[in-house]
């Protein structure tokens, strides 16, 4: 058990460090501003879609590495998902990170993130993203808070 908790600590610090995706995108079909006060976070998530599917995924921004790990294991997990895909996998991932028991199927490398859902502070940071995107989506305006 301990091995694989250090594996999923390697991969979030990997993730965390090394951020996949992490660049703008001009003229994104979605744009949305995540703020975390608490921790300090602040990202945009840039997504495109093409044919009822997110062709490009990417955000911007800094924060702490919970934050930035899960921002980018996000960019990866739903690129090339349609629409109906990606929010599945998202409301799963978001209860997950609430401590429900989910369906794990397709959440794949997200569940190193599991963990965090024993750290209320932390939840705020690994969720910024999702919900960031979340709120894209639906077509909400205005930033996205943890509060
Ligand atoms: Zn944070």
């Amino acid at each position: 058990m301990s091995d694989i908790r250090d594996l999923y600590q390697q991969l979030i610090l990997d993730h965390g460090r090394h951020p996949r995706n992490k660049q703008h995108i001009d003229g994104a079909s979605y744009v949305q501003v995540g703020n975390n006060r608490l921790c300090g976070d602040k990202l945009v998530v840039y997504a495109n879609e093409q044919d009822g599917r997110i062709e490009k995924l990417c955000f911007e921004g800094e924060g702490c590495a919970i934050s930035m790990a899960s921002a980018s294991l996000m960019t990866e997990a739903l690129q090339g998902k349609t629409l109906d895909e990606a929010q599945d996998l998202l409301q799963r991932f978001l209860r997950m990170l609430q401590g429900e028991t989910v369906d794990e199927t397709g959440l794949g490398k997200l569940m190193v993130l599991h963990g965090v859902c024993d750290y209320p502070a932390r939840v705020k940071c690994a969720s910024l993203s999702w919900r960031a995107l979340e709120a894209a989506l639906a077509g909400q305006n205005g930033d996205v808070t943890t509060e």
